[in-house]
């Protein structure tokens, strides 16, 4: 009934911007071909929409953390779509997972042993991927459990295996070490399993150079506008974009203390606008004092402490009466990044975006 002043804002997800940078991903990768990373509700964006729209761009392959967020998706895509859980799977899900055609990730011995016992129960072979732990400490076989598992083939009987997949722990640090002794690491390791195509590369990843690629690579932040390492903006495009609402105004003199604890004193007389949004709805908490809003390309300062789901911006910059009630400014579109507002919030563009969760209207176009 209310229409778009019912939400706190709009956020706008751009899917022909997002089907541009899967495009703009894989032309960096031939012959490589790239996958997606859906996992996190396509990093809150709404994976029902972005996994077709990617699908539609010729993606195929799509990586998700938890069973439950694969077995969501598989009914809405195309049958050969596969579906990949990257945090593989614990006792008691094979069955739902063997009966979905859901793909997973096999990160130890056990997960193997469970998953080459469920395909016996199943009457027939079933495909998975097996993680190396090629230094991140995370998920993944090491590699002499690697060598005992390609030197038994008991151990995967049943199994048909797809290939190897390992994730970089530094590939935003273009520099670091650690990206050439984890690509050793996971060239000896994969030497146990001659033939088995590799998956290596996260969006930056890709643009650590070909022999990072293998043969699928697994973007995810860039695909949705991020930017994947220093130096790396400009690969693709800004996805999102994210108005919130004006729902008060006031004009205040000198001295005036604004929100929680009273911590921001206003300097002057000054005019404040309460906007709709707070850290329930993904604006940190730290971005009080830091942050910003725009008016055009006007800086509206966020200042005093964000609520849950309000905060405060000085728009004494404005002239008098610009804003409204329920009128819109913008917090991350084309004066404000993501990066910018990760940056002021001292936090990374992941956490923004995935935690912007569903309060606001959303527009897909
Ligand atoms: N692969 C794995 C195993 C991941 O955990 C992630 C993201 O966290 C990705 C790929 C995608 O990384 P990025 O979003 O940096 O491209």
């Amino acid at each position: 009934f209310a229409g778009d002043v019912a939400a706190p804002g709009v956020l706008t997800i751009d899917l022909a911007a997002l089907t541009r940078n899967y495009l703009a991903l894989r032309e960096r990768l031939t012959p490589a071909r790239t996958g997606a990373v859906v996992k996190a509700d396509a990093y809150g964006l709404g994976a029902a929409r972005v996994a077709p729209a990617l699908y539609g761009a010729g993606c195929r392959d799509f990586f998700v953390a938890h069973l439950d967020e694969a077995l969501a998706l598989k009914p809405i895509l195309a049958p050969d779509a596969r579906l990949f859980v990257l945090n593989g799977l614990l006792p008691g899900a094979e069955e739902p997972c063997a009966a979905a055609g859901v793909i997973p990730v096999l990160n130890s011995l056990e997960q193997v042993a469970n998953w080459s016992a469920a395909a016996r129960v199943h009457g027939a072979e079933l495909p998975a991927v097996l993680q190396v732990d090629t230094g991140m400490s995370r998920l993944g076989l090491a590699a002499a459990e690697l060598a005992r598992l390609a030197g038994d083939p008991g151990l995967r009987r049943d199994l048909r295996l797809l290939f190897l997949i390992s994730h970089l722990a530094s590939a935003d640090e273009p520099e670091s070490p650690q990206n050439a002794d984890q690509l050793d690491a996971w060239r000896r390791a994969a030497s146990a399993f001659p033939g088995l195509d590799l998956c290596f590369a996260n969006s930056a990843g890709i643009l650590l150079g070909a022999s990072y690629h293998g043969m699928l690579a697994r973007p995810g932040i860039a695909l949705y506008g991020g930017v994947p390492a220093a130096g790396a903006a400009g690969v693709t495009s800004p996805v999102v974009r994210l108005e919130v609402r004006v729902i008060q105004t006031r004009t205040v003199p000198a001295g005036t203390r604004v929100g929680y604890g009273g911590s921001h004193v206003t300097a002057g007389a000054a005019r404040l606008a309460t906007l709709a949004a707070g850290y329930a709805d993904g604006l940190p908490r730290h971005l009080g004092g830091r942050g910003a809003a725009y008016c055009g390309a006007t800086r509206l300062p966020m200042v005093g402490r964000i609520s849950m789901d309000s905060l405060t911006v000085d728009v004494t910059a404005l002239p008098p009466g610009a804003l409204g009630l329920g009128s819109l400014v913008e917090i991350i579109g084309p004066h404000q990044s993501l990066e910018e507002v990760a940056a002021a919030a001292e936090t990374i563009s992941y956490e923004i975006l995935t935690r912007l969760g569903h309060r606001y209207q959303r527009r897909y176009r």
